[in-house]
């Protein structure tokens, strides 16, 4: 999701409250380490030693003794990861904004672990009469409406106990199967279901009476993993998703003449589409421009899509291994389309593309959705280039209730509201970036936020500062995170999403301080070293699931560097860095240059000396001489030629709350 600027906090439509007697109900989980404790000081009072460890997770540690983690970060060999398949039918009717859906899911048991009962998420049920939430949702919309409920070939019911049948609790369903799942085994479950798609004002998603963005539409397995087991966490409003790796078949019947675009490839163009849309479709394939697939002229019935039975028509989609499925449908949608170049996508040496797409209104020119194709053209081939080729059949972007804000799904984004062309490539800049993290790299947004927002709020500055020649996104994040942590009110990264105390706290920890802190990374590692150890974590955990310890573990093990000092500091607490030039007095032919550590964020000193002959030398300070406790340091350099300033990390690298103390002379 792409994260208001602070200063339009309500900017998507999503009305942030507080997150305060909601999430005290949440599942309470021993899987979000808490940081150890500050070794007995105030939050930036004088430690004895800073030694740093990085608090253990023990399900990590067990993990790693189950060999299916590493101390390397790497995948162990006995990784597994459970999978699905997933065979899908909606019926939108748009009239009474309902949809009702059937759906079989086969899941496959590649655990080692014989399973009585599954989870299955209901995310629906965030809608439901009373249902705990710490974001706001419409008013009286309606939960998942169950109807058939089946396992292993069996009807359930929703009762308590100990055989067979099921509970839902919030937005997740116990299931206990008829027999246990062995490892190794497969069960089919069957489910048919009714809901209604909620109103504008609904987080990341909906409708607005003209356009219907389908999210979470479906009963979908929980994540089973190998380090904390069936990951349960209700799904509240602000914290996200964790979502497992599947195939889908999905078929979506909705009104002749509605425009449909949806996760996955679509199975049936000669049913749907007119000859006429099939053509521009296939020359956008190849186009160096915007192909205009479907215009205004298109939108009377018949001329786009065919004519259908009954006035309805059947669109089929497949994808394959990804974490879920999401559509669109209207009958106001224009439709833009263009190609992407992506690089080697498929290994077979040969340079492959993508179609890049765009479904909006007429009205949202005025919103620039017009260039939105050309937009997402650059962003898709510059993450290809940065992180690795975009694998997917496509990328598109759709225009949505404004509640929308900008929300990724895999191959499509909803994004709404009013948008000036430098927040349209933002937010466009973002959601295609998130189908790097966590669409490819499937982390847990729920319980660490940063692995997937904040990489792609460092990834977005990067494409930003490409399209808009030399934007600097990255100190809007900066400054961000510097203005809360000037008040003392920052809460860790290493924080479960649904328990900050308001969106600020987490909006900082989740999106502009990790992405800053990725600068910062960068400065100490320096940028090749960085960009070699953050495309290898990617590599690493391509459609799997790792937890922060996987990302940590792989810089060490790519830089060859402990970076226990860093993860402590930045993610594990709110140390601020104040580093600052104390005194400068001659000595001999030398300057001697005190530096001071006032803060309690250990760094490495980034010091440029500039002398009067324009000459400018980098010294590189350790970050070692502060690991023991020291606060204070002393650096000499050459007095003549004659030194006209002195300066700590005048590039920006680290996020230091006190900029005035930087420079001699002051
Ligand atoms: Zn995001």
């Amino acid at each position: 999701m792409v994260r208001p600027r602070s200063s339009r906090w309500s900017l998507s439509g999503l009305v942030l409250v507080s997150l305060v007697s909601a999430c005290s109900g949440g599942r309470s989980s021993s899987a979000a380490p808490a940081p150890a404790p500050a070794t007995g000081h105030g939050s930036d009072g004088a430690p004895a030693s800073r030694a740093m460890v990085v608090p253990a997770l023990e399900n990590y540690r067990l993990a790693m003794s189950r060999g299916t983690r590493t101390r390397t970060g790497a995948p162990g060999p006995g990784y597994w990861q459970q999978w699905a398949d997933y065979k899908l039918e909606a019926e939108l009717n748009p009239v009474s904004k309902r949809m009702a859906g059937k759906g079989a899911i086969t899941y496959y048991n590649r655990s080692p672990d014989t399973l009585k009962t599954v989870y299955i998420q209901l995310l629906q049920n965030i809608f439901a009469p009373n249902a705990r939430h710490n974001t706001s949702v419409p008013w009286a919309v309606e939960g998942i409406d169950l109807g058939r409920v089946a396992a292993q070939g069996t009807d359930l019911s929703a009762t308590p106990g100990d055989g067979p049948g099921y509970e839902v609790n919030g937005t997740i369903m116990r299931l206990r199967l008829p027999k246990p799942l062995a490892p190794g085994g497969t069960a089919e479950f069957a489910f048919e279901w009714k809901l209604r798609v909620p109103p504008d004002g609904a987080p990341r998603g909906g409708q607005d009476g003209e356009v219907f963005v389908m999210n979470y539409w479906y009963p979908q397995m929980a994540v089973y993993d190998d380090i904390n087991g069936w990951q349960t966490d209700q799904y509240l409003g602000t914290a996200e998703f964790y979502m497992g790796y599947a195939n889908y078949d999905v078929s979506l019947t909705v009104p002749a003449g509605w425009l449909v675009t949806a996760t996955g490839t679509l199975q049936n163009p000669q049913e749907t589409l007119t000859a006429q849309t099939r053509a521009r479709l296939d020359s956008a394939r190849s186009a160096p421009g915007i192909v205009h697939v479907v215009t205004d002229l298109d939108r009377e019935p018949g001329r786009s899509t065919t004519a259908g039975r009954d006035g309805k028509l059947t669109w089929r989609f497949r994808a394959q291994n990804v974490r879920d499925v999401s559509w669109a449908a209207s009958a106001r949608y224009l439709w833009d389309a263009t190609s992407a170049a992506v690089g080697d996508a498929d290994g077979d040496g040969r340079p492959d593309t993508t179609l890049i797409e765009s479904f909006y209104r007429p009205e949202q020119r005025v919103n620039h959705w017009d260039e939105s194709a050309r937009y997402g053209r650059h962003a898709v081939e510059f993450f290809s280039n940065y992180l690795w080729p975009y694998p997917y059949p496509h990328m598109t972007a759709v225009d949505g209730p404004d509640s929308c804000g900008g929300m990724e799904y895999p191959m499509m984004t909803c994004i709404g509201g009013q948008l000036d062309t430098l927040r349209m490539y933002e937010v466009i800049a973002h959601e295609f970036g998130h189908m790097w993290f966590p669409m490819m790299v499937g982390s847990d947004e729920k319980r660490y936020a940063w692995m997937d927002e904040g990489l792609t709020q460092f990834d977005q500055s990067q494409a930003m500062a490409d399209f808009f020649k030399g934007f600097d996104d990255e100190a809007r994040n900066r400054e961000e995170y510097l203005d809360l942590a000037a008040t003392a009110g920052e809460v860790e990264m290493m924080h479960h999403g649904d328990r900050y105390p308001d969106y600020l706290t987490y909006g900082v920890a989740t999106y502009s301080k990790p992405a800053a802190v990725l600068v910062a990374l960068r400065g100490v590692l320096g940028r090749d070293l960085f960009h070699r150890a953050f495309t290898e974590y990617g590599r690493r955990w391509r459609d799997r699931h790792p937890s922060p310890y996987d990302f940590f573990a792989t810089f060490e093990d790519v830089s060859g560097r402990d970076l226990s000092w860093f993860w402590r500091t930045w993610f594990f607490e709110t140390w601020r860095l104040d580093q600052a030039i104390d005194t400068v007095a001659t000595v001999g032919d030398s300057l001697e240059v005190g530096i001071e550590s006032r803060g309690r964020a250990p760094m490495p000193v980034h010091l440029v000396v500039t002398r009067t002959d324009g000459r400018a030398d980098s010294l590189n300070i350790p970050v070692d001489v502060w690991l023991g406790g020291a606060r204070r340091t002393a650096v000499r350099v050459a007095k003549e030629p004659a030194v006209r300033s002195i300066e700590i990390d005048p590039a920006r690298e680290f996020p230091d709350v006190d900029r005035s103390n930087q420079k001699w002379p002051r």
